[in-house]
């Protein structure tokens, strides 16, 4: 059997324990290179055997799996953040499928909640923004067009950017164009959790220099919107005069 295990955005104890569990138990694994933390792997079993996707192809990938299932063992592919966001499992399960091998998902911390963590943000505040949009600029993997970041931007939702680092003045000008204002706070997340994690807290205007000042071109997240500012209103879960199903509200 296949699992494919969410390894979380980097500190080594942002693994679910489900996940660790697996990983201890496998005589397999592929790992998702230089994004998952290398101490994870320290916790294999002696004898497992590992090997790093980044030098690989899907073909290679799949037969390394399909030749530790024909002698009966268990394979853990260990992907970065949680499997489901930009982890291109779907290719991978489908040719497990093809050719009859079990498989299940165990899921992570991605690093857009990693991110989120580190700079202590909610990235849902009420009569700010209730959504939020993940996406990412459009490099080599096309995006389809209604989902370009003009046509994101008019939404001024909370956006989490994945694999943009390197597109930042791409960024700006689609986000501006689109209809967010110069000066939106955005914040840069590099390498959220990992022991040498850096923040950046710009705005729109002045992202690309920032970015390029700090040297950040890759393993980051940009993310814009008006939450990492300062005003919203409070909930109404915790209003002392609203009543929910457990609590009543005060009369005023
Ligand atoms: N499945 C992963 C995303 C994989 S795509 C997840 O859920 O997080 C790879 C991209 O994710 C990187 O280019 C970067 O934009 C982002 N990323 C992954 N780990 C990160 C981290 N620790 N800090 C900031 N960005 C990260």
């Amino acid at each position: 059997m296949v699992h494919f295990v969410g390894a979380g955005p980097g500190a080594v104890d942002l693994i679910t324990v489900r996940g660790l569990a697996l990983l201890k138990e496998a005589d397999v694994i592929v790992y998702a290179g230089s994004l998952v933390n290398p101490e994870l792997l320290k916790a294999a079993k002696e004898g497992c055997k590992i090997y790093n996707s980044a030098y690989m192809n899907l073909e290679e990938v799949i037969h390394v799996m399909e030749e530790a299932e024909r002698m009966g063992l268990m394979t853990v592919r260990l992907h970065t953040g949680d499997p489901a966001i930009y982890g291109a499992i779907r290719e991978q399960m489908d040719e497990l499928e093809k050719r009859e091998i079990a498989y299940d998902v165990c899921p992570g911390v991605s690093s857009l909640f990693g991110a989120a963590a580190s700079l202590g943000v909610e990235y849902t505040l009420p009569e700010v923004s209730q959504s939020v949009i993940i996406s990412r600029a459009e490099g080599k993997t096309p995006v389809p067009r209604k989902e370009n970041l003009r046509e994101l931007a008019s939404h001024q939702a909370t956006m989490i950017l994945f694999l943009s680092s390197s597109l930042a003045k791409k960024v700006k000008k689609e986000l501006i164009e689109g209809g967010y204002r110069e000066d939106t706070p955005v914040a840069v997340v590099y390498k959220a959790t990992w022991p040498e994690e850096k923040i950046l807290r710009t705005t729109l205007q002045y992202l690309p220099e920032e970015m390029e000042k700090e040297k950040i071109t890759k393993t980051a997240l940009i993310i814009v919107g008006q939450v990492l500012g300062d005003t919203y209103a409070k909930s109404k879960l915790y209003d002392s005069c609203f009543t929910t199903e457990f609590r009543k509200g005060k009369e005023v």
